[in-house]
């Protein structure tokens, strides 16, 4: 079965990171508090994957500060998300 890498959200500690794993995995374990970690379902990050890619082999800084602000972003989002109710 073919392994992607996926966007994960811990709702406990609101960690933020990939996991390669199936298409039918919907859960992990989060690195950070070893709880579920949910896979993210909504789109907005899938566009930055294959930039970051093709920085990732040339620039590590300009990758981190990225990816930092990258970060940040998404606990925003995550955080209105939940304030919402949108997660199941
Ligand atoms: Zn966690």
């Amino acid at each position: 079965m073919a392994r992607h890498l996926y966007d994960f959200i811990c709702p406990h500690c609101c960690a933020d990171f990939e996991e390669l794993v199936g298409p039918d995995d919907k859960s992990v374990i989060c690195p950070e508090c070893g709880k579920d970690a949910e896979r993210q379902l909504c789109a907005p990050t899938v566009d930055w994957r294959p930039f970051v890619f093709s920085l990732r082999s040339n620039n590590e800084a300009a990758i981190d500060k990225w990816d930092r602000k990258r970060k940040k972003k998404l606990e925003v989002e995550h955080r209105k998300l939940r304030d919402h109710g949108t997660y199941e």
